[in-house]
């Protein structure tokens, strides 16, 4: 027999169960609800990619008081701002960064190593975009011959193209030639980039196209880019850029005849000193005359004018060629900054008109960061310095003849990596786990190095976070070399005037990533994000495939 009190707790536990199922399926109806309610996909008009080359997250803060309403404070205002955007591998450098931000993958899986690399295969150093089978158009000159051809995965414009058979319009430009051909993808409409030197023209390659389309003709012929050889002075009154170095020092570059690093520039006196043309890609004004561009290309290819979505690739390459020369404390690159904001506001606002505001979505973000002056920052008492490469090499050399009596052993020395001979290896009866061991600790015992791994290690480990995690995103198994070195923290191989980039370190991974307009919330994060997650982002945005090597995962926080 069941006593009284057991019916009670039956009818308790019923009650309860019922309840909670009650409830469950209400639940479940709300998330339908919700499923619903959220939009399958965003269609804008347009897409803008914006990739500003050596680009820090601090130049947002440091010269925010100097920025317009309608520039980067529109995108971080109006749009979403993640506040801790890093590159997740190493090399940082131009070729590798713009594959991955259009991949959404790092050169473990898309092949761009470096800008140049020591191909194995064909024993050749390569570069990252070259490609012998196709020609210049628009020119007479080599600097034409470039297809993506060394990129071994789809973009996120390849993708646009396939979803939309190929009506969907992808146009890339800069003025470096990786800048634009890598983000393109492989099914670019077109990608144009600038040829400097005695020309200054906008030229393309035969793998796109076998002439220039009219509006690029009536550019190249019109003096919209003569224009800008005029002095370089700053575009505010420089005793307001409080927030850089006095004007001459001792760690910027000066251009060729020039007797100190400080304004007015005087472009037309210094011309044909400093390769004509080529001497506007090392100021603002390079920045702008990519502005133009855009513009026109824009006007002409009718981007954003239907229903399909359209692409519009942007890099601005100026600011890395300026950070280079005059080091990222200087007025040269905090007047760059602020005249890049002036830029974007014409761009926004031409966009606004002729594309409709709320019609169109824009993502910003670097292709790598960039490290103060080591010498500024030994003044301020910090540890930093410059790497003495030549002489490591040569210790490295003496080491090899005396341990395994052939200095043969060494095919190349690139990107902080070693590639070795491996027929010299097997001929020489020893094993190349053993080989990379010993090399990996003799380089160790540098005092420029901070750790030295083995492909042998990147091959048998899964690294989760740290240097390990960054430098295995960038291990390529077929292409990259044998040991891989990360130098000390504040250690470069460069001369001792500018900046420059390339290592697995913070300041060369910490870079902005912002996104604006149609289909994008308005806020911020400071969770950690990734340079491979843009790709997939924008792919779930537009609700289309991602791209077939995408390692990133959707920042899905920006999206509404
Ligand atoms: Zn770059
Ligand atoms: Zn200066
Ligand atoms: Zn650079």
């Amino acid at each position: 027999m069941f006593s009284k009190g057991f019916f009670t707790y039956i009818l308790i536990v019923s009650f309860i169960l019922n309840s909670l199922e009650a409830l469950s399926q209400r639940r479940a109806k709300e998330t339908a609800k919700t499923e619903i309610a959220a939009p399958l996909m965003t269609t804008p008009k347009l897409v803008v990619g914006i990739v500003v080359d050596q680009m820090r997250y601090d130049y947002l803060t440091r010269f925010w008081n100097h920025y317009g309403d309608d520039g980067f404070k529109r995108l971080v205002n109006e749009g979403f701002n993640c506040k801790n955007n890093h590159f997740n591998y190493a090399p940082t450098s131009t070729g590798p960064g713009h594959a991955s931000v259009y991949t959404g993958a790092t050169p473990a899986t898309h092949g761009i190593i470096g800008n140049n690399w020591y191909d194995k295969e064909i024993d050749k150093l390569v570069y990252c975009a070259s490609d012998e089978s196709y020609e210049t158009v628009g020119m007479i000159s080599d600097a034409g011959k470039m297809s993506p051809h060394r990129m071994t995965v789809t973009t996120i414009t390849d993708q646009l193209r396939l979803h939309t058979q190929m009506k969907g319009k992808v146009i890339a430009v800069a003025l470096k030639d990786r800048g634009a051909v890598l983000p393109g993808g492989h099914t670019a409409n077109a990608a144009y980039w600038f040829l400097g030197g005695g020309e200054g023209k906008w030229i393309s390659s035969t793998y796109y196209m076998e002439s220039l389309p009219k509006w690029v003709v009536d550019f190249n012929s019109s003096n919209s880019v003569q224009r800008y050889k005029k002095p370089w002075n700053t575009i505010e009154d420089i005793t307001t850029y409080v927030e850089s170095s006095p004007d001459n020092n001792s760690y910027e570059g000066r251009y060729s005849g020039e007797s100190a690093p400080v304004f007015p520039h005087d472009l037309p006196g210094l011309w044909d000193k400093n390769s004509q043309y080529e001497i506007l890609k090392v100021t603002p004004f390079g920045n702008s005359i990519t502005t133009d561009f855009a513009l026109e290309a824009l006007k002409g290819e009718q981007l954003g004018t239907d229903d399909i979505t359209d692409f519009l690739a942007i890099s601005y390459s100026s600011t890395d060629y300026v950070g280079h020369w005059f080091g990222v404390n200087s007025k040269e690159i905090q007047d760059t900054y602020i005249r890049l904001d002036r830029d974007l506001e014409r761009l926004f606002k031409y966009l606004d008109t002729k594309v409709g505001k709320g019609e169109y979505t824009v993502f910003l973000t670097a292709d790598h960061g960039a490290i103060n002056v080591p010498a500024y920052l030994n003044d301020q008492k910090i540890p930093a310095g410059y790497l003495n490469r030549s002489e490591m090499q040569a210790k490295l050399a003496e080491f090899i003849k005396y341990k395994y009596g052939s200095a043969e052993l060494i095919k190349n020395y690139s990107n902080n990596q070693l590639f070795l001979d491996h027929k010299v290896i097997q001929n020489l009866d020893l094993s190349l786990k053993e080989v990379q061991e010993t090399l990996a600790d003799e380089l160790l015992s540098s005092s420029d190095m901070a750790r030295v791994y083995t492909a042998y290690q990147m091959r048998n480990n899964e690294y989760t976070s740290g240097i390990p995690y960054i430098i295995q995103n960038g291990y390529n198994m077929k292409r990259s070399g044998d040991v891989l070195m990360v130098p000390k923290p504040g250690s470069i191989d460069y001369s001792k005037t500018g900046s420059t980039h390339g290592s697995a370190q913070i300041y060369d991974t910490h870079t902005p990533l912002l996104f604006y307009g149609k289909g994008i919330k308005a806020g911020s994060t400071s969770h950690r994000t990734e340079i491979p997650d843009i790709a997939p982002t924008i792919a779930t945005m537009l609700g289309i495939a991602f791209p077939n090597g995408t390692t990133g995962k959707p920042i899905t926080a920006v999206l509404e």
